[in-house]
């Protein structure tokens, strides 16, 4: 290890304070950053309850701010506010909503130091997997922005009796959507949802998580910054499993993504009040080295698809199944490359891993492979904590030897901790990626598009990627990106990321003729003519 020891306080956005100020004794000081930076930032959150609650940055420890807490009547108000904001929002034309977000791609440009930044401060990770948070929500904002007209405009569908028959859809919005997020990419989870909502006409009320709620705080900021209406985005700040009911109840649709288990209870609480929901949750994401693999591409890539921010990344894999022939190839290689990584903690750029995002976080990881190695694993990389670089830093770590009974095996670690398991046959392999009950994402290294592509088929997951580890599905926002099984239910980005949003509205005009008899007709002979037709429209091949 090539361990960076230096928490760089010169950094390129000018948040830092010059001096400490001394939050034990002015609440709305910061050790880490300006406090009125903070105040600005935390202002945003709808909160009379005078309450605040601190929040430290995994790097050192150090207080970043102090988050002000929203009751259930401050969830009410900001819903109120968004329904009124929304009501207007939806009578903006779409010209005006796609400027507004092209706005924001570039803003979010201008001021990516600034949001990798404080990504570093809140999360901890290293800047290179900060870079990728702005970076998505720019594609994000640009995509909606240019295909608003094709995913929103009314749009023509066969009606059942050619040329008498004119249906159109249109596309309303669902009103107030509540989203609730994680804190692993804070500012990629507060915003990629949020936007396909607004630009389909919605308002949003927002709970980020607790630990990362300046990241989101500073997408908001800049969403208004960008032209989009002050209301149209609320926050509320507090604890999920005390907001989240309030929320759902107020809600016209769920946007949640997070753990399997919270998505469970979030589910259940939509089916009572008939609304729906999107769920992205965990994942135990396997990667496929197939013998026809290039070895030192796939190296390279599974050190991305396993440790990229600490392995705390829905879509990072856990499992690895390699095959025979390259096995000790690939696993020389990769074991190689893991060593050389250089962990840091600090926002400058140069470090390869940064730190896990708290105690509960290092507790599951050391649990994971304490419980590994105590029955029979052997570690190849890593395999420790590194409290010298911060308080949550743990090694990357690839374990050989993982067997059904060690809780890494089927249970989604969330860090950088990955299996590797040898085979020998494809068809076993793919058994083995599709075994568990997660359907997240995956991967597959081979020379061969076509039959990695034809494997890709028989993965039972949302997304697979070939020859890349996540970057080249979860950047393609033109696809759909989520889980099947007890990864999630919808889809985000694409259509259905935007499509979810709204209610569909099938208009149709009938002309000349309807659909009882007609001029003394009987009914038989209507019923008979009506069987007619429907062989005739079979024999032309109409749908
Ligand atoms: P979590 O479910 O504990 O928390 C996620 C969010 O839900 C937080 O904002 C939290 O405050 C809130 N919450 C918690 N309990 C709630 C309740 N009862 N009602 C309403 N809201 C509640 O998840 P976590 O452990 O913090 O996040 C990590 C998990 O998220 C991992 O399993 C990871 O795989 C998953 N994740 C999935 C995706 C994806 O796109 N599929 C992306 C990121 C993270």
């Amino acid at each position: 290890m090539n361990p960076m020891s230096d928490p760089a306080p010169e950094h390129a956005s000018g948040l830092a304070t010059a001096g400490p100020a001394d939050p034990e004794h002015d609440r709305t000081a910061s050790y880490a950053l300006d406090p009125g930076y903070v105040r600005a930032l935390t202002d945003r959150v709808v909160s009379t309850t005078g309450e605040s609650v601190p929040t430290y940055s995994p790097f050192t420890g150090q207080p970043l701010g102090a988050i002000p807490q929203s009751s259930t009547a401050d969830v009410e108000t900001a819903y109120r506010r968004a329904q009124r904001a929304q009501e207007a929002w939806a009578a903006t034309p779409l010209e005006d909503r796609s400027r507004a977000m092209l706005a924001l791609h570039d803003l979010i440009l201008d001021r990516q130091d600034e949001i990798i930044d404080l990504v570093c401060w809140e999360s901890g990770k290293a800047r290179k997997h900060a870079f990728d948070e702005p970076l998505h929500v720019a594609l994000t904002a640009r995509y909606y922005a240019r295909t608003a007209h094709e995913h929103l405009d009314p749009s023509r569908k066969a009606g059942v009796v050619p040329g008498l028959t004119r249906v159109e859809v249109n596309r309303e919005p669902k009103g107030v959507v509540g989203v609730i997020s994680p804190w692993n990419y804070p500012f990629t989870m507060a915003l990629c949802d949020g936007l396909p909502a607004l630009m389909a006409g919605n308002a949003v009320v927002h709970k980020p998580d607790a630990q990362t709620m300046l990241s989101a705080l500073l997408g908001v900021q800049l969403l208004e910054e960008a032209g989009f209406p002050r209301d149209l985005w609320q926050v509320v700040a507090g604890p999920g499993r005390e907001l989240g009911g309030p929320m759902i109840e107020r809600s016209d649709y769920v946007c949640f993504t997070g753990s399997t288990a919270t998505g469970k209870v979030i589910a259940r609480q939509c089916a009572d009040r008939l609304i729906g929901c999107s769920l992205e949750l965990g994942g135990k994401n396997p990667i496929l080295v197939l013998r026809d693999a290039a070895v030192d591409r796939a190296a390279e890539g599974a050190v991305r698809a396993a440790f990229s921010n600490a392995g705390q990344l829905c879509v990072s894999m856990e499992r690895m199944f390699v095959a025979d022939q390259v096995y000790d190839r690939f696993v020389a290689r990769f074991v190689e490359r893991t060593k050389a990584m250089r962990l840091g903690s600090g926002l400058e750029w140069g470090s390869d891993m940064g730190s896990l995002i708290s105690k509960a976080q290092l507790d599951t990881v050391t649990a994971h492979v304490e419980d590994a190695v105590g029955k029979g694993a052997r570690v190849l990389a890593g395999g420790r904590a590194r409290p010298d670089l911060g308080p949550y830093f743990y090694e990357p770590t690839i374990l050989e030897g993982v067997t059904p009974d060690m809780t890494c095996f089927g249970d989604e670690t969330f860090g950088p901790v990955i299996a590797l398991y040898r085979f020998h046959d494809e068809a076993e392999a793919v058994a083995r990626a599709n075994a568990g009950e997660y359907g997240l994402n995956a991967s597959i290294y081979s020379r061969d598009g076509k039959r990695a592509r034809a494997i890709a088929r028989q993965i039972r997951c949302g997304t697979v990627n070939i020859n890349e580890a996540f970057g080249a599905t979860f950047a393609s926002i033109d696809s759909p990106m989520g889980g099947m099984r007890q990864s999630g239910m919808g889809r985000r980005q694409g259509a259905e990321g935007i499509h979810r949003y709204t209610e569909s509205q099938s208009v149709a005009t009938q002309r000349v003729v309807r659909f009882a008899p007609m001029l003394g007709m009987s009914d038989q002979a209507y019923a008979r003519m009506m069987t007619a037709n429907l062989r005739l429209m079979n024999k032309l091949r109409r749908k």
